[in-house]
């Protein structure tokens, strides 16, 4: 009797042993929202539950644009021409306006403005008519631009903006008509000549001492694209050429605004057209143009 006491005292033991070991601290599942761009800030719309945090989640759900994909860098807009250009940010959207009255001096301004000077590199006889007046450019973009799954080609008219408030345009000059070293001779020092639309550039700006402000074979910031990618001059921050562009002159990588974070970006090719001339932008654009109005 005493005997089975002990056993019956023991299989109790063991009993509340078993018991309190399937009675593990219980499993509380907790919502982990998706961090595909690594800042710690989850996607509100996509999460998980779990009792442990998943590899690429975070407990935060306070990042509205997890795209995984680095934001225009706000900095690049303090390049731009104060006196021509506003920008705003909503967070999700940039949108650019320009009165296109630019900061530098132009044969294409009408005599006796300040900004009036004889032409430097122009062919008097191959200027375009007219003189640089107010215009309305406004552009608005996605503040975090991504490439589309595929190229689009630009048409005629603006397809970005420079920092000096002008409006970029391709290599044509008019409908199907490339630009041509006759019309090309007529241009201004900073690459710009007069249309029915207004003064617009085509080239890069040329090495004269009268241009203070624009890109020449450098690094420095020409504009931004109608796609929301930035253009920069022909080099990278490092004074290379880049070795890695694609077909549009873009790659990802460090530029002087973004802070050591890689973005896409477009360049200058470095490539000569017609005769010594240097296209701004006579590719493909690689994102999602918005129109210019
Ligand atoms: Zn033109
Ligand atoms: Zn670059």
């Amino acid at each position: 009797m005493k005997f089975l006491k002990y056993s019956l005292f023991a299989l109790l033991c063991l009993s509340i042993f078993i018991i309190s070991c399937d009675n593990e601290e219980p499993c509380i599942e907790t919502t982990w929202y998706q961090d595909l761009d690594g800042d710690g800030l989850g996607n509100p719309n996509v999460s998980e539950s779990s009792c442990d945090q998943i590899d690429g989640y975070v407990a935060n759900s306070s990042d509205v644009n997890d795209t995984g994909v680095n934001p225009t860098p706000v900095s690049a807009f303090d390049e731009f021409n104060p006196d021509a250009v506003t920008v705003s940010f909503d967070g999700e959207e940039i949108t650019i306006s320009s009165n296109a009255l630019i900061n530098h001096t132009s044969p294409y301004w009408e005599e006796g403005s300040s900004l009036y000077i004889e032409p430097v590199v122009a062919d008097a006889d191959r200027m375009s008519p007219g003189a640089i007046r107010e215009g309305s450019y406004t552009l608005t973009v996605s503040a975090f631009p991504e490439l589309a799954s595929t190229s689009t080609s630009t048409g005629l008219g603006a397809i970005g903006i420079a920092v000096s408030g002008a409006p970029i345009f391709n290599d044509e000059e008019g409908p199907n008509v490339a630009l041509s070293a006759n019309v090309a001779s007529g241009f201004d020092y900073a690459g710009g000549h007069n249309g029915p639309t207004g003064y617009h550039y085509h080239l890069e700006s040329q090495d004269v001492p009268e241009n203070t402000t624009l890109s020449h074979d450098d690094e420095k910031l020409v504009g931004i694209m109608q796609d929301g990618f930035l253009l920069y001059g022909r080099r990278d921050a490092d004074g290379e050429y880049p070795t890695d562009l694609d077909e549009s002159g873009g790659h990802f990588g460090v530029t002087p605004h973004s802070n050591g974070e890689e973005i896409y970006h477009y360049h200058i090719i470095n490539e000569f057209y017609t005769g010594s001339y240097v296209l701004l932008f006579g590719v493909d654009l690689k994102g999602t143009p918005n129109s210019i109005m």
